[in-house]
């Protein structure tokens, strides 16, 4: 039942560093911006260790204490940051309608998505269990920590390929794990991870486990068509099976591509409504990450603000 209607300059939806950079901006621009977190406040930084790669943190930090950083940030400029989901959008007139709690109307003239993405993982219990304990989906992220170590990868889509190269450069030995004999990813991206000498590629192979009391110590992968099992010495180990947009709630209300991505128009975060911006991992499927996000956060909210100071 819905109830109480509720009129906002500014709607962002979601919690990770593009939401809350745009909170900041459009905040210290005085629109009011109301942010819902979502189901996972702080978003994706939230699940991993240090963070070393964002610019002004010089000693790393905690991604939740990253998180938590910008928002008290966004909420000193006086940012509206409330718990809760958005359930429902109509992007179909404007001011647009948005269905928060299943329960409460906003009415918001512009909308700023930043629901991000979700990273696929294999489902076994040892690998939630060592996540950020050598268990990582970004190796541009955490690849770093594995400097002259082994580590292993799974998935045969062009970022597994890409992530493999990229590891092989830090660690002493990469194993690219696929359970089939043939990649998905583009033939050019095959033949830079061919030509790599410390990755060697275990096809038709799929991870079971991962040992490690603390942190990895071991991977056990099998054989799918023998069965066999052998464990691999690796102290990192990436899984680069796919992301999924979390952009269900606004199917047929933007343009998305096949994945799920939010279109937007390049070099901007206009998405095909006007009005409604795309800002981090839900637009973006190539860079994920964290200063991107921001840096497209920061866009959506300069873009909200000229769309609300015009004639649209
Ligand atoms: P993809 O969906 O392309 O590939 C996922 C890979 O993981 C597939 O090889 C798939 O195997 C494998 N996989 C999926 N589930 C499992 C599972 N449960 N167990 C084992 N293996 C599994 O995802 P990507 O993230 O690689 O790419 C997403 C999109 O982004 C693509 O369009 C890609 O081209 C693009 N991209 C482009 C880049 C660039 O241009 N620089 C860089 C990175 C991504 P199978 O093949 O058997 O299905």
């Amino acid at each position: 039942m819905t109830t109480k209607i509720e009129k906002v300059k500014v709607l962002i939806i979601g919690s990770g560093p593009a939401g809350y950079t745009a909170a900041i901006y459009t905040a210290r621009a005085d629109l009011k911006p109301v942010l819902y977190q979502g189901l996972q406040p702080g978003g994706q930084l939230t699940t991993t260790t240090d963070i070393e790669n964002f610019p002004g943190y010089p000693d790393g930090v905690d991604g939740n204490q990253m998180m938590e950083d910008l928002r008290r940030q966004a909420e000193r400029f006086g940012t509206d940051i409330r718990w809760g989901v958005i359930s429902s959008v109509d992007f179909s007139s404007r001011p647009f309608k948005i269905v928060a709690d299943e329960t409460k109307t906003i009415l918001a003239e512009t909308v700023i998505i930043a629901t991000g993405a979700t990273a696929k993982w294999m489902g076994l219990e040892s690998e939630q269990r060592l996540r950020g304990y050598g268990v990582s989906a970004c190796a541009t992220c955490d690849g770093f920590f594995y400097k002259g170590q082994d580590v292993a990868i799974v998935g045969g889509g062009d970022s597994a390929l890409e992530e493999a190269t990229y590891l092989a450069k830090l660690c002493r030995k990469v194993y690219l794990i696929h359970r089939r004999n043939e990649f998905r990813a583009s033939k050019a991206m095959q033949h830079k991870a061919h030509n790599t000498h410390n990755i060697e590629m275990l096809l038709g192979y799929v991870p079971v486990e991962v040992t490690g009391e603390k942190n990895v110590d071991g991977l056990i992968v099998k054989n799918v068509e023998t069965g066999e099992q052998k464990k691999l010495d690796v102290q990192g180990f990436f899984v680069a099976i796919g992301h999924t947009p979390n952009s269900e709630i606004f199917k047929g209300q933007v343009e998305m591509d096949e994945a799920g991505y939010i279109i937007t128009k390049h070099g901007t975060t206009k998405t095909s409504i006007k009005g409604v911006f795309a800002a981090g991992d839900i637009q973006d499927h190539v860079y994920r990450q964290a200063t991107t996000a921001a840096g497209t956060g920061c866009m959506a909210a300069i873009e909200a603000e000229r769309y609300l100071s015009s004639d649209h």
